[in-house]
């Protein structure tokens, strides 16, 4: 860990890097949330999870009895909600139609249904508007599986951050278990393998590594030591 002031020597003046767009793609549990919060907050940028948007929307879509299958009426649903990402202590609040979701969005049912709504390309269509609107005006670190290649093609600086699918696995498995949710480890595998084939491979906007992105590799870094490079690569464009 790393004191405040530490953190602040390391960082320094970073007025030159107010207005960047950092792009941060990746797989699930390749560390994405912690570092992207942690950037953000060293940089006093805004953090913006788009994933708790496909999130939301599968919540909505699995309350309301509208079928995870049925593409038309998924778009429609899209069109019909709102989504509001609020920095909240660092973290970010989740409200779906004004109601806070940031908890009810973290079960695995609703991660898988998420996977199975962003394949849809007006459900994209729609939460891509949403997030280039939301990140325009820079300083702003945005998180997902496009950000680099679809959502923010400029964007100055693109992480693609990886990590083996065990380590990965294991740590969504840890986070359930904190949470108190009894998850299995060999079932979280299998969920992260189904995820991350049916992000890689559908037709629009699959989870690709933009050809100008930075690859990391988290497997053997902490999440602070990943943070640190990220700054430190911003550092690098600004200057
Ligand atoms: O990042 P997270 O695991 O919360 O995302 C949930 C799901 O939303 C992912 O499995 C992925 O299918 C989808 N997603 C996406 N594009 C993004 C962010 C998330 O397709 N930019």
């Amino acid at each position: 860990m790393h004191s405040q002031a530490e953190w602040f020597a390391f960082c320094g003046d970073n007025t030159a890097l107010k207005h960047l767009i950092i792009a941060i793609d990746g797989p699930v549990g390749s560390g994405k949330s912690t570092v992207a919060r942690r950037v953000a907050t060293l940089l006093g940028y805004i953090y913006i999870d788009t994933g708790a948007m496909y999130r939301s929307l599968a919540l909505k879509a699995l309350r309301s009895g509208v079928s995870i299958d049925a593409a038309d009426k998924l778009a429609v649903l899209a069109g019909e909600t709102r989504i509001d990402l609020r920095a909240q202590d660092g973290t970010q609040q989740v409200l779906l139609d004004g109601e806070d979701v940031t908890a009810a969005i973290r079960t695995p049912e609703v991660a898988l249904a998420a996977s199975k709504v962003a394949v849809v390309p007006d459900v994209r269509h729609v939460l891509v508007a949403e997030q280039r609107r939301a990140g325009q005006s820079g300083g702003v670190v945005m998180e997902g599986r496009d950000i680099g290649s679809v959502v923010f093609p400029d964007a100055k600086l693109k992480v693609f951050l990886t990590a083996s699918p065990e380590i990965r696995a294991e740590r969504r498995w840890r986070e359930h278990q904190q949470k108190g949710d009894a998850v299995d480890l060999v079932r979280t595998l299998e969920e992260i393998h189904e995820r991350d084939q049916r992000d890689s491979q559908r037709a629009t906007s699959p989870l690709v590594r933009a050809s100008d992105s930075v690859v990391i590799d988290s497997t053997a870094m902490d999440a602070e030591d990943v943070a640190r490079l990220v700054v430190t690569l911003a550092k690098e464009k600004a200057g």
